[in-house]
């Protein structure tokens, strides 16, 4: 479906929706909606990375809160009764980052679309679900193509990859 390269956030969350492990994702958490002050968001300058992990990525903004650091992911588009699982993995990988990098694990991480503000809580669950991501994808990464897994037009439909998939159902 797609050539694998970089082992990279895009890859992984890629790699979520073709991976035998969508299973976890039934224990992904839903998101709470809550109100966040923009003003005290902070600009990220350079991307994080975990060279243990070989995994980079770029949160929008870090938010300092109580001696946490907080990432925020913004989303432009529809705003969704509830965050794509993608964009859950998307902000799961900055909390990874932020504890790596930091040394600081994140109790959540935020999601912002234009109408809502969600909070994705950094479970442990999640984190289980997003290193089994990662496993999946060092085992893909040199695959040419990975057929896909399951027949949810829905899944399609809310999939960030749909432009671009040949394998898309609809
Ligand atoms: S469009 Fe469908 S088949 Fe393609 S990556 Fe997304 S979920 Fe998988």
């Amino acid at each position: 479906m797609f050539i694998a390269g970089l082992l990279t956030l895009i890859v992984a969350i890629v790699l979520f929706f073709i991976s035998g492990r969508q299973r976890r994702a039934a224990g992904l958490p839903s998101g709470r909606v809550i109100y966040i002050d923009t003003r005290v968001w902070g600009n990220v300058e350079k991307p994080l990375f975990d060279k243990d992990l070989g995994l980079t990525g770029k949160p929008d903004y870090l938010i300092e809160h109580n001696g946490k650091i907080i990432p925020v992911e913004v989303k432009t588009g529809r705003t969704p009764e509830s965050p794509y699982d993608s964009h859950i993995f998307q902000v799961a990988v900055y909390c990874l980052l932020v504890q790596k990098t930091y040394d600081k694990r994140p109790s959540y991480g935020i999601i912002h679309y234009p109408g809502r503000d969600f909070a994705v809580d950094y479970t442990s669950d999640l984190e289980n679900a997003l290193l089994d991501l990662i496993a999946d994808m060092r085992i893909n990464e040199h695959r040419s193509e990975v057929a896909r897994s399951h027949e949810d037009e829905q899944r399609c439909r809310r999939c960030g990859f749909h432009e671009i998939c040949d394998q898309r159902l609809a």
